[in-house]
């Protein structure tokens, strides 16, 4: 039996409606393909490799087009799979639309073993769901936090985002006030990006001013690190905050560089050093999943240095850091000698923090957080880099 162990995640790709800014692996539902899908993923997961799961996540897509039972019944498969006495946490991305969040779908979820909710939420400002494309009202995601609860689901998660077209600081402290008062234990907030190839790309080419400059949306990120810390929360990754004891499990494992499986059209896996994604082609994993065949995508073995750079960049990415006990003894390296002139380029522009134990990000190191990683991992590919390695 293989000893991986780590998240299990699978992909539901269909959504009511497609989001003019979204790049996911997604479609508009159609259920006849819908039903093909299901097929094909209860296919893969009988076959595919030993795992043991410690979180599972449904994400998307939106996971709450398919039905409460037939969600029920992945869980129940996925269980007997990879996790015979239970996961730690189970989570599904939900679309807070009030026809798909009924109170018999939130019973359903939990006599399943779902326990936590995340709810794609974006903006409580109606015309920025407008412009979002999103067809949920504020009301309907009130309503289904309230269903949540009352079926006993009790870790609620909310997704926001900011950045986006019109939007501006009072909006956004508008939308943050409005997720605080529907007391959820998590907030993720992510800047708006602009994807190639989506109706939002075209946009941005004719109309830039439309869009958030790069300084009203460090202004607007400061303003949600602000406000969700004074309310409690810890800002405990670049763009996630949590109550006490309600970190996602589920993605600590990521940035933990853990282990994963992914399942489903574009899932992505890291097993025994080996990062895979499946193939973004629905056609073609639906096919092999249904034939038992290997699914086609693109393996990348992250050996050596390549380990180690992604490592630090997702560490980076915590409150934490990096522990530099952690990385001596998971990958025989003098983490602190081997980053020695991009730990020092960062530390001097008052972005990194060196403390005996760990290398972390400052308050202002934050707003560049994507930069800083970035050193890490193309440092960790230089030649000379490589040749200083002395780890696995
Ligand atoms: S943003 Fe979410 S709901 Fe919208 S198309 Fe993308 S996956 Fe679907």
């Amino acid at each position: 039996m293989s000893s991986a162990r780590g998240g299990v995640y699978v992909h539901l790709p269909f959504c009511p409606y497609v989001c003019p800014y979204c790049d996911f692996a997604k479609w508009p539902l159609r259920r006849s393909d819908a039903a093909k899908y299901l097929a094909a993923l209860h296919a893969e997961i009988e076959a595919a490799p030993d795992f043991a799961g410690t979180t599972l996540f449904f994400g998307g897509g939106t996971p709450n087009t398919y039905e409460p039972a037939q969600i029920a019944n992945l869980v129940a498969r996925l269980r007997a799979r990879f996790a015979p006495d239970g996961f730690a946490e189970t989570t599904i991305e939900l679309n807070p639309d009030g026809e798909l969040c009924t109170d018999a779908a939130f019973a359903a979820y939990r006599d399943a073993g779902i326990d936590r909710v995340s709810f794609g939420v974006q903006s409580f400002v109606p015309a920025e769901l407008a412009l979002l494309g999103r067809r949920h009202t504020p009301q309907d995601v009130a309503t289904a936090v309230a269903r949540a609860r009352a079926a006993g689901i009790a870790n609620v998660s909310l997704d926001l985002i900011f950045g986006t077209p019109g939007q501006n600081e009072a909006t956004w402290r508008a939308s943050l006030a409005a997720a605080l008062a529907l007391g959820p234990n998590h907030i993720s907030t992510y800047g708006l990006t602009i994807e190639d190839d989506t109706p939002y790309a075209d946009w941005y080419a004719r109309e830039p001013a439309a869009f958030a400059s790069n300084d009203l949306e460090a202004e607007l990120y400061a303003i949600a690190i602000g406000t969700l810390e004074d309310a409690g929360f810890e800002h405990y990754e670049i763009s996630n905050f949590a109550r006490a004891g309600a970190r996602s499990q589920h993605n600590a494992n990521y940035w933990r560089n853990g282990e994963y499986l992914g399942l489903g059209v574009g899932a992505a896996s890291y097993r025994d050093g080996t990062r895979s994604i499946h193939t973004k082609d629905r056609d073609a994993y639906v096919a092999a999943a249904t034939a038992g065949l290997p699914i086609p995508g693109d393996d990348e073995r992250l050996d050596g240095a390549a380990r180690v750079g992604e490592a630090a960049m997702l560490a980076l990415r915590t409150r934490e850091g990096v522990d530099l006990a952690y990385f001596a003894e998971r990958y025989a390296l003098d983490f602190l000698d081997f980053y020695r002139p991009v730990v020092a380029r960062w530390r001097e522009s008052g972005t990194l923090d060196v403390t005996p134990t760990h290398v972390r990000l400052t308050q202002r190191g934050r707003f560049v957080a994507n930069d800083v990683c970035a050193a890490f991992v193309i440092l960790s590919e230089a030649p000379e880099a490589r040749s200083r390695r002395t780890g696995p």
